[in-house]
């Protein structure tokens, strides 16, 4: 179904993966989603992570999320990080109001509303998490809970700042448990969410606000769950730490043109081994007879092997029939493969040029610090992320006007700043 809003599909790689292995992560994804223009891709891995997985996708289509941030921006908090110290690895989105957090940590809605305050305040775009518990539903309190996590974390949010920021709804007896929402229940509430952002701000704000869904998202139940009208993306955790199952959760969620382009071709395809199993059941059947060759079969004697030559008996005539059709077949598919990976491969010539046309233009010696993050007056945020025309690979759509600050010739040397 085409959207609005663009989709957003995040990972929440919550307390796993070292340097190591996070890296690995990043370069699978960069390498299976180098393609992918039609909608927004995140990855938040563990504070610890951020800055090496910065390094590997500064130049690409996936962009960095975090999964916490302290409400203070600077000072005696320890153990806490900032907006601003994320903002050195160019994060642009964090999750914030997580079920693992309020639940774990226990964070009210008005700590993750002051939370949202600064994540804005820094211009990262919060992603707001809300949903009820097994018991809250089975007690008919979805709504009131969900409106209640949702009104609370956004207190003091103006409209402007609503606009930039994604609610994630994640019934917490689906997390992690493999049990998903119905693609109808979690449809249900997101349109009540959708409905309480309108009573909340006014009906731009419902119409453009991101509402991923989250809560056991698999490549399996992707697609039907980004097919329902108010649901803009997913947030992933167990299946967003394996290359395979993120990509394809992913590529799932594009509809058209790539889903499109792997329905055709996975149709010609079984078409294809029919066709083929067909015609190895007519030669079978044709070879016992007198004079038996593969040209028999064909409809002519051994000498005649050539596809149709001297056809006669009405097998001779459906076997050089289906010979044709699987002749066109192999040659459609082999186009259209063709055609798909050419198109990888230029997207992936393109991705290696920019990356050697990117030299380093500051001695590593001497660190550079990046501009300073500019705090844009709430309720006066550029509107991104929302429309659906096409972008450029390492940009995507709706991103153009946060475009992560580069660096700069070192004025003021700032040691905690690596990108030098
Ligand atoms: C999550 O923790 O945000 C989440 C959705 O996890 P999972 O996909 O593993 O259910």
């Amino acid at each position: 179904m085409e959207k609005d809003r663009r989709l957003i599909i995040a990972g929440n790689w919550k307390m796993n993966k070292t340097v190591a292995e996070a890296l690995d992560l990043v370069k699978g994804l960069k390498r299976n989603l180098i393609q992918v223009k039609e909608l927004d891709i995140v990855v938040c891995p563990p504070f610890t992570a951020l800055s090496e997985v910065s390094r590997e996708i500064i130049d690409s289509n996936i962009r960095l999320g975090a999964q916490n941030m302290s409400e203070q921006s600077v000072g005696a908090c320890t153990g806490e990080i900032a907006a601003e110290f994320l903002k050195e690895f160019l994060v642009r989105y964090v999750i914030l109001g997580h079920s693992e957090r309020r639940q774990h940590q226990e964070e009210s809605n008005a700590l993750i509303a002051r939370k949202v305050a600064a994540a804005h305040a820094a211009s990262l775009k919060p992603i707001v998490c809300v949903g009820e518990t097994l018991e809250d539903r089975e007690d008919g309190k979805t709504e009131a809970v969900v409106e209640g996590q949702l009104t609370g974390s956004l207190s003091g949010i103006s409209t402007g700042q609503a606009k930039e920021t994604i609610i994630a709804y994640e019934p917490v007896w689906a997390i992690g448990t493999g049990k998903t929402a119905t693609s109808e229940q979690a449809q249900d509430v997101h349109a009540f969410i959708r409905s309480k952002l309108e009573s909340l701000y006014d009906a731009a704000v419902a119409k453009q606000t991101r509402i991923q869904y989250g809560g056991s998202v698999k490549p399996v139940n992707a697609r039907e769950l980004m097919s329902q009208p108010d649901i803009d993306g997913a947030l992933v955790g167990g299946a967003s730490l394996d290359v395979r199952s993120f990509s394809d959760i992913v590529n799932n969620s594009i509809w058209p043109p790539n889903i499109m382009l792997s329905l055709v071709i996975g149709f010609l395809t079984f078409i294809l081994v029919v066709i083929c199993a067909i015609l190895m059941v007519l030669i079978l059947v044709q070879l016992p007879k007198k004079d038996a060759g593969a040209g028999l079969a064909f409809g002519g004697g051994t000498a005649e092997a050539i596809f149709g030559a001297g056809a006669s008996t009405p097998l001779a005539q459906i076997t050089k029939y289906c010979a044709g059709i699987f002749l066109a077949l192999a040659l459609a598919l082999s186009a259209l493969n063709a055609y798909r990976s050419n198109l990888g491969d230029r997207l992936l010539k393109q991705e290696a040029a920019r990356q050697a046309a990117k030299t380093p233009t500051t001695p590593a010696t001497e660190p550079a610090p990046t501009e300073p993050p500019t705090v844009t007056p709430s309720g006066t945020e550029p509107e991104t992320g929302e429309t659906g025309a096409s972008a450029e690979a390492n940009q995507p759509e709706g991103e153009a006007a946060e475009t992560p600050p580069k660096p700069t010739p070192a004025t003021k040397p700032n040691p905690n700043n690596w990108f030098s």
